[in-house]
């Protein structure tokens, strides 16, 4: 894909144009080898800087100066600050989900379920608990996978986590507030993958988000909306992680409509 049709560089550089900043946020290809270099590039070329995606997230910690609280507590860093000239690498990914939920709900003693036990559950799951979540389950196909995030969020975080290990449709118990779907699956162009779930155990007092930011309206969105839930599509996790990364290396809150009707341009 060209750099210019790339929808985080389309979305932050139209940012950048609104409320205009002297500044440019390029697409970079790095191959895992060249890592470390890349960072060194980055301080020489004086970046105030940058994020980083898979593989990366984890890696570029030996490359850094030190951590964030909540990256430090999650292991994985999406976005790296340079302040008083050392790189800080913070995780803005579980941040911009929760800036997005806390538009519909405040997370604090409320109960979660989430689905996937990758990176972006890590950073929801962590960032939930450190907002003062209650109770989080953790549903995740590979049991071990699932065991370390639950483990995680037990020693680390004040919030009482559990594992689901998912072998078939998972029912969501009465007393759940927030389902999170933190799994690829729906991902552009799995467009008819749905999760394990049956369906009428969401309840219209739910607020149920998902992670996919294309398509923004999945088939998890879709039978939730459905069924009288309140939902949140994965654009507002992507904008909002947009967000808060600007600020940290320009001092401008952006106006996240705009990033917002950028992606929604780019994903239909
Ligand atoms: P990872 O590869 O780290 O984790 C993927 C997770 O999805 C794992 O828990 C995996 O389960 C689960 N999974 C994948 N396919 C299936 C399946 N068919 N059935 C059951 N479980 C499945 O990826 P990330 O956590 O980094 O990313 C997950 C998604 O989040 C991606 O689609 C990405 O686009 C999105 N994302 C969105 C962001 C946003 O700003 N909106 C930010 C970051 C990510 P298992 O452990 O069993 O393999």
């Amino acid at each position: 894909m060209p750099a210019a049709e790339n929808p985080t560089v389309a979305m932050v550089e139209a940012a950048y144009r609104q409320h205009g900043l002297d500044a440019r946020y390029l697409n970079c290809e790095v191959a895992p080898a060249a890592l470390g270099d890349a960072v060194r590039g980055a301080r020489a070329m004086g970046w105030v800087g940058f994020n980083c995606s898979l593989p990366h997230k984890v890696a570029v910690i030996e490359h850094l100066d030190g951590l964030a609280d909540s990256a430090a507590v999650i292991g994985a860093v999406n976005c790296v600050v340079r302040r008083d000239g050392r790189f800080i690498g913070e995780n803005t990914d579980g941040q911009g989900f929760l800036t997005a939920l806390r538009t519909v709900v405040d997370p604090a003693g409320k109960s979660l379920v989430v689905f996937g036990a990758g990176g972006a559950a890590r950073a929801i799951a962590v960032e939930s608990a450190l907002a003062g979540a209650a109770r989080i389950t953790i549903v995740n196909r590979d049991d071990t996978r699932g065991a370390e995030l639950v483990a995680l969020l037990n020693e680390r975080t004040p919030a009482d986590a559990e594992l689901v290990v998912w072998q078939s449709a998972y029912s969501v118990p009465d007393s759940i507030d927030i389902v999170v779907n933190a799994t690829s699956i729906g991902l552009f162009p799995d467009l008819d993958a749905r999760l394990g779930l049956e369906l009428d155990s969401l309840q219209p007092g739910m607020v149920v988000a998902d992670v996919i930011p294309n398509p923004p309206r999945t088939w998890l969105i879709r039978d939730a909306e459905a069924r009288g839930c309140t939902v949140l599509d994965g654009l507002g996790m992507l904008v909002n992680q947009g967000v808060i990364g600007i600020k940290h290396w320009t001092g401008v809150d952006p106006d996240p409509a705009v990033m917002r009707a950028k992606l929604e341009e780019l994903f239909g």
